[in-house]
Parts: C-alpha cells; sequence; structure tokens
C-alpha cells in the first residue's frame, strides 16, 4: 500500500460561498492563494464601491475602461449570451432582485413589476470594444452566475505558477481539479445528491484531472410555495424560475470560466438544446430529472451512485 501523502487545507469566506482548497503544498502557499479572493472580490463586486461591476453600474451610460479581469469575464458572458440565445444573461438582475430566494420568505414577486424589470435587461445593449464597455443607464450587471468560475481559474493558475502539481479547489460547488492526487491517480468528484445531505451523498462521480466541473442545482436556493419549488435560476424570457423537472446539471471542462457560464444556460435550455450547445464548445455535460431521468454527453468518464 502507498503511503498516505499528507493533505493541508484552507477556507475563505467569498463571494456568498464557502471556498476550500486542498491540496499538499504548504500552508502559506494555499493561504496565499486563497488571499487573492480579496483583490478578485474588490474588483468584480457589485456592492463593493470602486470595482468595475459598481463603476459600470453607475456609468449612466457613459463608456468607461476596466480591467482586463473584467473584459475576459464580460467577453465570455455576452458570447454565452448569444450562443444561448439569451438564456445566459449577466443583465437579469432587476428581475432577480424582485425575488427571495435566500431570506427564507416564501413571497412571490408582483407580476407586473416583473414584466416592468424585464425592460432592463436587455443584455445585447452592452458593447464591448476591447476594454472600453458602454452599458445603457437602465441596464446593470450582475457576475454572480459566472465571476467564480473565472476566479478559480486564476487562482488554480497561481498554485500552477507557484509549482504546485497537486490540488483540489471547491468553490461553492465550483471545482477545479490541478493535476492528480498526489497519489498519481485522477481526483473523483462526487456530484450532490440534490436531497441528499450536502457534501456527505453523491448521486454521481466523475474523475478530473487539470479540469473543472460545475454545477447548478435547484436545491440550494430556493423555497416552496403551494407545492412548488422557486428557485434561483430564473427565464429570461419570464422572469419566473425555469420550470423544466431538471434538478441539476453539471458541465465538465478545461475552463472554469465557460463551464460557469454555460451551466446556468445549459439549466434553463434543458437537456435537449443543452447537450447540442455544450458539444459545440467541448463542454461534456450531464443533467439529473425530477423521475431520476440521468441525460449526458456519453464521452464523460462518470460512475452512477444508486
Ligand atoms: P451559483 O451561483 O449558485 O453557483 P449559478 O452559477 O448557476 O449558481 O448562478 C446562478 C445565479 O445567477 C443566480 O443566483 C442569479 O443571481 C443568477 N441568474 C439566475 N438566472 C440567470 C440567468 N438566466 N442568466 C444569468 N444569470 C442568472
Ligand atoms: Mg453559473
Amino acid at each position: 500500500m502507498k503511503p498516505e501523502i499528507p493533505m493541508n487545507q484552507v477556507h475563505g469566506d467569498y463571494f456568498d460561498t464557502f471556498n476550500t482548497i486542498t491540496s499538499p503544498a504548504p500552508l502559506e502557499l494555499l493561504q496565499a492563494a486563497m488571499d487573492e479572493c480579496v483583490y478578485y472580490n474588490k474588483l468584480l463586486s457589485k456592492t463593493v464601491p470602486g470595482s468595475d461591476v459598481w463603476r459600470i453600474n453607475h456609468s449612466r451610460g457613459e463608456p468607461l475602461e476596466v480591467s482586463d479581469h473584467t473584459r475576459t469575464i464580460l467577453e465570455m458572458a455576452l458570447e454565452m449570451n448569444r450562443a444561448s440565445e439569451g438564456a445566459f444573461n449577466v443583465a437579469l438582475g432587476p428581475a432577480i432582485a424582485l425575488w427571495h430566494f435566500t431570506d427564507g420568505t416564501a413571497v412571490l414577486p408582483d407580476s407586473e413589476m416583473i414584466e416592468e424589470a424585464l425592460k432592463r435587461t436587455d443584455c445585447s445593449r452592452i458593447v464591448l470594444e476591447g476594454n472600453t464597455v458602454s452599458v445603457p443607464e437602465e441596464v446593470e450587471i450582475d457576475l454572480g452566475g459566472i465571476a467564480k468560475g473565472y476566479i478559480c481559474d486564476c487562482i488554480a493558475d497561481y498554485l500552477r505558477a507557484h509549482g504546485v502539481k497537486s490540488a483540489l479547489l471547491n468553490f461553492g460547488g465550483n471545482v477545479v481539479t490541478v493535476g492528480n492526487r498526489p497519489d498519481g491517480e485522477p481526483w473523483t468528484i462526487g456530484l450532490q445528491r440534490p436531497s441528499g445531505e450536502r457534501g456527505k451523498e453523491f448521486w454521481a462521480a466523475v474523475k478530473s484531472r487539470d479540469s473543472t466541473l460545475v454545477t447548478s442545482g435547484i436545491y440550494e436556493r430556493s423555497f416552496q410555495l403551494n407545492g412548488i419549488t422557486y428557485h434561483h435560476i430564473l427565464d429570461p424570457r419570464t422572469g419566473w424560475p425555469v420550470q423544466n423537472h431538471i434538478l441539476t446539471v453539471t458541465a465538465v471542462t478545461k475552463s472554469s470560466l465557460l463551464a460557469d457560464a454555460i451551466t446556468t444556460a445549459l439549466f434553463v435550455l434543458g437537456p435537449e438544446k443543452g447537450l447540442s450547445l455544450a458539444q459545440k464548445y467541448e463542454v461534456s455535460a450531464v443533467y439529473l430529472r425530477d423521475d431520476g431521468k440521468v441525460f449526458y454527453d456519453p464521452n464523460l468518464d462518470i460512475v452512477f451512485v444508486k
């Protein structure tokens, strides 16, 4: 039997999620990598005054210069909006703000207010030329559905640049692996069983080496009313939570920025359109429906748990 290689782990609370890095690399290095989140949060948070996103949302329609990081994320956001025929929309904020998914109150928003909000969510009016972005005054952006993926990529690159050969990043369900496990085998990543205990019960497992797995599920931020689950992924055409019987979808690919953007789109599109969109981007996707049926890319190396 191979001797166990001791693992270090650091934690951080950023972007409204619990983030961990696990690796045999020195703790100080892992902590320095996690501390990079402070910088990205200052740059990308909607609520930090002076962040790129805050400046965009206060630009009153005037063009402004953003960092290369923000530009890269926006480019992906706008491309995914076009590729998914609007299913992924970073300008959905005004509609999202009307829903109470996280404060524990089970109340529906007013439908007229949703209609009004939808008039301010036209992503196609955002213009990006180089690092210059123009956003109409009534439109606002929120990178909440995509920035975490990008930040995970950056932190994995930071670890690689500092000589780390093996690490596992888990940023609230966005998983990125650096190399193999220390014993040379690929990492095994469990997919959370929607009804099961968090971090303990899985419905499937995927092997991962230098890749990313990102999941969009309806079981995290949601409430129940009259037997219907209202969850945090909205159909941008209606402003209401998508009702397509999908419980969760996971995307597996190289770039976590791409994976984060595409999982939200895949959720909205459903398995049929979603699997063909995923294929175009060399993403392997797997869906779980509420009757237990699974839809997935046959190239995906996946094991299902009974
Ligand atoms: P999480 O943030 O829980 O990891 P996602 O990456 O799927 O999950 O992002 C979901 C978040 O994105 C929602 O909480 C909401 O703020 C926002 N969102 C909801 N619907 C859409 C959509 N159709 N397009 C883009 N962002 C969305
Ligand atoms: Mg996402």
